[in-house]
């Protein structure tokens, strides 16, 4: 039983650092789903980081 625990401890850990991430198309860096802004003006829709739409207005 006690075995059983700690496998499934180290499966969390392993998934623990998969993040969503996008990539911001004017830089092309990498960024945290939450720091990413979608600007509806563009067709197709333009999806960068905080930055990148500050910068934009
Ligand atoms: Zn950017």
């Amino acid at each position: 039983m006690a075995a059983e625990t700690t496998r499934e401890e180290s499966k969390a850990k392993k998934q623990k650092p998969r993040e969503i991430k996008f990539r911001c198309q004017l830089c092309g860096k990498d960024k945290p789903l939450q720091e990413m802004v979608s600007i509806t003006r563009f067709r197709p829709v333009l999806v960068v980081c905080q930055d990148c739409a500050r910068e934009m207005r």
